[in-house]
């Protein structure tokens, strides 16, 4: 009888076998623009779908539930290891599965439910996770957002100190999904301590940049970081939390296991550590720069077709593309559908004081980590946003849609994924 668990997939399961084909051949024959998201190594691959995905291993290293834990020590060792070397931080926990989870563990840690955050407004970049009404965060505490100003669409620290004294927070959150300039942590901590709350950086989408040094750190100024590591950190799916004292890390460790998780995903955390020890490599640092030098060339592509970019440009990885002057009757929803169709994709997003609905909107966010992976550069950008006009302007007319989407096809055979 044949051993059906020792066979390749493709022999047992040509059903699943052949979805991932077809995801694989979607990757390499489409421009990903979503800012958050990136393509592995193969190695962070390989690790991630290693054989620690068999084991249990509640608990921390030196302090497990389960016996046969000795590999799972090592490695989450290493992992912790190789993140507090490369962000120069005192203590780490990455065990949350995701970037939501580890928020949820520092809400626990720091608040009681109906204490009050004060957070970024989702509508002028934050992130669901904080504060959203739908979410946990939302639902369980009393939500004070701050926005960015109308005239230069970026956050104003004074209007931040204000509302930080008006409301007095318990938490107050820096960090976004859809902020295309820098973030002042320092400012931020100076408020925290001025009003009595304790600070939370979410460096989910940045935490590549300030790895390398192209962004300040949040390390060692707020009292939480949180991160995911899947975004330009170019690391597997997931989370984790780094904090400064030994008191913090701690309650960080008791409220994700077993205040909030069951049994870390050992397998991910494998690959955690292999995705930092590439991080520490000094080509990772080029990596980043050729990130922001390729964001900086695509604001300027998209600039030059009469395309206005939210507060002017970018400093980071990602832009937020108001449609509005060149296209006034375009919705964010109908050019990420178009742009699709010819093989450019991007997510639809709210500009700061949008007046459509976040399920149309008038914006485009649009971020260079994964086509940087690919080896693309700023001649290379210039030509995407040339791709982008074009697509747009073409609308719903096939022959013109067709013509971009065979040139998207032409630009992605030139920069094959790392591995196919
Ligand atoms: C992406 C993101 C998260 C959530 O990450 P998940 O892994 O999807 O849960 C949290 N915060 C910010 C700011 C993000 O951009």
């Amino acid at each position: 009888m044949a051993n059906h668990l020792a066979l390749p997939l493709t022999e047992t399961d040509p059903e699943a076998a052949a979805i991932i084909r077809h995801e694989e051949d979607r990757q390499q024959n489409t421009l990903e623009l979503i800012a958050s998201e990136n393509h592995v190594s193969l190695a962070v691959r390989t690790a991630n779908a290693s054989v620690f995905t068999n084991k249990y291993a509640e608990g921390y290293p030196g302090k497990r539930y389960y016996g046969g834990c000795v590999n799972m020590d090592v490695v989450e060792d290493l992992a912790r290891e190789r993140a507090k070397k490369l962000f120069n931080a005192a203590f780490v926990n990455v065990q949350p599965h995701s970037g939501a989870q580890a928020n949820v563990a520092v809400y626990c840690a720091a608040l009681k439910p109906g204490d009050t955050i004060l957070s970024l407004d989702l509508a002028h970049g934050g992130h669901l996770t904080h504060g959203l009404k739908v979410n946990f965060s939302g639902a369980w505490f009393n939500i004070v957002p701050y926005g960015v100003e109308k005239e230069t669409e970026q956050v104003s620290m004074d209007t931040v100190r204000k509302l930080a004294l008006e409301h007095k927070p318990q938490l107050i959150i820096c960090g976004a999904s859809a902020y295309p300039r820098m973030i002042d942590f320092t400012a931020f901590a100076e408020i925290a301590t001025e009003c009595g709350a304790r600070l939370m950086a979410d460096i989910a989408h940045i935490a590549g940049l300030i790895a390398v040094g192209l962004h300040p750190t949040s390390i060692g100024i707020a009292d939480f970081t949180t991160t995911t590591t899947h975004k330009t950190l170019r690391g597997p799916r997931g989370g984790m939390i780094f904090c400064n004292t030994e008191d913090d890390f701690k309650l960080i460790n008791r409220w994700v296991f077993p205040g909030t998780q069951g049994g870390p995903l050992m397998h991910t955390i494998t690959a955690k550590a292999v995705a930092f020890g590439e991080a520490l490599r000094p080509d990772f640092k080029e990596y980043q720069q050729q990130i922001v030098n390729n964001a900086q060339a695509l604001a300027e592509g998209l600039k030059s077709h009469g395309y206005r970019l939210v507060s002017g440009g970018t400093d980071n990885h990602l832009m937020l593309v108001d449609l509005r002057d060149v296209h006034p009757d375009l919705t964010g929803k109908q050019a990420e559908a178009w742009l699709e169709v010819a093989g450019i994709i991007t997510n639809k997003n709210m500009i700061p004081f949008d007046e459509r609905k976040p399920t149309q909107t008038s914006g485009l966010r649009l971020g260079t980590p994964a086509l940087t992976t690919r080896g693309m550069k700023e001649a290379e950008m210039k030509a995407v946003a040339g791709l982008i006009h074009r697509a747009l302007s073409a609308g719903d007319d096939e022959a013109a849609t067709a013509k971009v989407r065979s040139d998207v096809l032409d630009l992605c055979g030139q920069f094959p994924l790392p591995h196919a």
